[in-house]
């Protein structure tokens, strides 16, 4: 720790600490950094009048910090502006991966779990990159083509920031691991891979003139 700082590192919180299947753990920053960066979405789970929510949202990685963002009225961006901790999750589905036993069947995966105390960015100049940070995680290239900003909508937007320094990363890869006496079976077993695949862009039938697609929205992928 330096000051109330925890540096990521080989050395994770006790909450933090991988126990179940912990060959499969990880707290390498870069690791962390990248499946963050790859994934479109992730899960809030915070405490709200008592109970737990988890809750689906966008985010993108500046440095060290994940930032979210939110209407004002949202549980999510409110119960944040207390201070109360939350955790996150951030989740790649690789693919499916069939044993020859239901018991064995499993999921290659490459996810991470954070936790800490988010605060809501008030310095208008954080807020803004954080908001081109989030547009340009969902399709990079987009926030320059945007009309700006209205102040309107600037002041409507809750962007929160959630230091990534207690944070681990999950990652299983391969086929299944059957029983040995399983292996005789005459039963198909392997991995069926999955992956985000954009399809054709649909064009928007309100567009007033003829815009061509932007390479960004015809050649979009994920970063990998
Ligand atoms: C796509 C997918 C499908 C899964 N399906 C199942 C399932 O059906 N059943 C099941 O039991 N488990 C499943 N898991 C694994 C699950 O995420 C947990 O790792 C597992 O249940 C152990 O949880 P725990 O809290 O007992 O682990 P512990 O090892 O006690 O957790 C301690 C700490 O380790 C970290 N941690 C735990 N899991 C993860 C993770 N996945 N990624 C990053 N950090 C983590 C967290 O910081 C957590 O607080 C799946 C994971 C993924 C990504």
């Amino acid at each position: 720790m330096i000051g109330s700082l925890r540096i990521m590192s080989d050395a994770p919180s006790p909450r933090s600490s991988v126990r179940r299947l912990p060959e499969r753990a990880s707290y390498d920053r870069d690791l962390i950094n990248s499946i963050i960066d790859e994934a479109l979405i992730c899960h809030i789970g915070f405490v709200h009048d008592g109970s737990p929510v988890v809750i689906p949202t966008i985010h993108a990685r500046v440095g060290e910090v994940l930032y979210l963002h939110g209407s004002p009225a949202s549980r999510m961006l409110r119960g944040m502006r207390s201070g109360d901790e939350i955790s996150v999750n951030v989740t790649l589905l690789d693919g499916l991966v069939l044993a020859r036993s239901a018991f064995h069947h499993s999921m290659n995966y490459r996810s991470v779990v954070v936790f800490g105390s988010p605060r809501i960015v008030a310095d208008d100049s954080e807020k803004l990159n954080a908001l081109r940070a989030i547009t340009e995680h969902v399709v990079p290239g987009r926030w320059d083509d945007c009309r700006p900003m209205t102040d309107t909508e600037f002041k409507g937007t809750l962007v929160a920031a959630l230091p990534l320094n207690e944070a681990s990363a999950k990652v299983r890869t391969g086929g299944p691991g059957d029983e040995e006496a399983d292996y005789e079976l005459p039963i198909w077993a392997g991995v069926i891979p999955l992956s985000v695949t954009p399809g054709e862009p649909i064009e928007d039938p309100l567009l007033r003139v003829a815009v061509p697609v932007p390479p960004y929205v015809s050649r979009y992928e994920r970063p990998v």
